[in-house]
């Protein structure tokens, strides 16, 4: 048996393909015999409410819904860009909600779980801005806008998200290595799993004197990308869109 991670599929509109794949996916033989399918944050480009009544949230919902009704459990993580997603929406997506920085043993080996935008601590701006924008204040806010002014809010951090992107240089947007020791050793495990960045590699490096590992997952902007870890081990590969 095994358990899959996705994250950072940005599912949106403007690619449909991917968001065919994801349901072939989730309908897939391994998903459906999969021990657990984590979705670890990034879901979609934008989310703007559980009241989003687009047919995308409800693709997705009646995907990952198939999956739990399956017997298949499906835990969500939230990502920096659907950090508004809420209990509503993970009611009847069938998701089990983790909180970043969640442990859990798989395989009999504890394995820290999170998004990855936290361990990004070089890149100071993004991290005022995600201090501002997970407070429940703002949220509360946001979230009392007309769903139009909503959709035309996450368009324009949208816009600003990629002139971030496209003027900081790379080394600052990837993760900074005294963050993830500090964050493997406050968990007190030698394997992390996480996205964000969009470099999927398997990490091997040393903690305090001990063998650990970094595992990232792959974005779904061309094609799919899963990691399978089962008893044997772990495999992070590329799925094809056609
Ligand atoms: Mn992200």
């Amino acid at each position: 048996m095994s358990t899959l991670f996705i994250a950072d599929l940005h599912l949106d509109d403007s690619r449909p393909q991917i968001t065919t794949l994801f349901e072939r996916y989730l309908a897939s033989d391994e998903v459906r015999r999969a021990d657990a399918l984590y979705i670890l944050g990034d879901l979609v480009e934008a989310w703007i409410g559980d009241d989003d009544d687009a047919e995308l949230p409800q693709r997705i919902a009646t995907a990952t819904r198939a999956v739990r009704e399956a017997g298949v459990p499906v835990y969500f993580m939230v990502g920096n860009r659907d950090f508004l997603l809420g209990e509503d929406y993970a009611r009847r997506a069938g998701f089990e909600l983790l909180e970043d920085g969640t442990v859990h043993t798989l395989h009999g080996r504890p394995t820290l779980l999170m998004h990855g935008d936290v361990l990004c601590t070089d890149d100071t701006a993004y991290q005022t801005v995600r201090r501002q924008v997970r407070t429940p204040e703002w949220k509360a806010q946001i979230l009392a806008m007309p769903l139009e002014a909503r959709r035309a809010f996450a368009a324009k951090s949208r816009a600003e998200s990629r002139a971030h992107t496209g003027s900081t240089m790379e080394a600052i947007m990837d993760v900074n290595a005294g963050a993830v020791a500090e964050s493997m050793r406050q968990a007190g495990t030698t394997r992390l799993i996480h996205g964000h960045t969009h470099r999927p590699a398997i990490h091997h490096f040393k903690i305090d004197g001990q063998s650990a590992e970094r595992i990232v997952l792959g974005d779904w902007y061309e094609q799919g990308s899963v990691l399978r870890v089962d008893a044997d081990g772990v495999e992070l590969r590329g799925l094809p869109t056609g």
